[in-house]
């Protein structure tokens, strides 16, 4: 699943169990819990093709992810006020997993024992689809919307 719709679930976990502990341990829960549904990826065709992280279709769409995560990161803390740390570590928690990609494009190397990488990997094996990005931007419409009723309503 997208980073950036990853980034808007932890937010709202944040926003809601308003404690950062049981936020960042949610988040990672939620991670998992969104890739094992049926997801936007690369087609079979191109990933019979080689390494997706070669492939320009998928790089194209992970940069724009990446860029839209962070930008999604800093809208939700700015709108957090007063629940900011728990919604911080709603964020870090939900997006973690996916630090695997960045670490190996930009670094080399993913962050996390190769076990925890193959385990991310597998969850999402016969799940992801190239035509469902449109399932992926209408859940970004959806959570975002969620994200901001939740930091605009009175905190608790
Ligand atoms: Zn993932």
């Amino acid at each position: 699943m997208l980073v950036t719709n990853h980034v808007l679930a932890g937010a709202a976990i944040g926003a809601l169990v308003k404690r950062p502990v049981p936020a960042l341990a949610l988040g990672v829960v939620s991670h998992v819990a969104m890739d094992v549904i049926p997801h936007w990826g690369l087609s079979h065709e191109d990933r019979q093709n080689g390494d997706p992280m070669r492939n320009p279709k998928f790089l194209r769409v992970a940069y724009r992810d990446g860029f839209a995560g962070l930008a999604a990161m800093g809208a939700a803390f700015g709108l957090a006020r007063g629940r900011r740390m728990p919604v911080l570590a709603g964020m870090v928690g939900a997006a973690l997993l996916d630090l695997d990609k960045p670490g190996k494009h930009f670094v080399g190397q993913s962050p996390f024992p190769a076990r925890v990488d193959r385990f991310h990997a597998e969850i999402q094996i016969g799940r992801e689809h190239a035509h469902k990005m449109g399932q992926e931007l209408a859940v970004a419409a959806g959570l975002a919307a969620l994200v901001a009723g939740l930091c605009w309503a009175r905190p608790a």
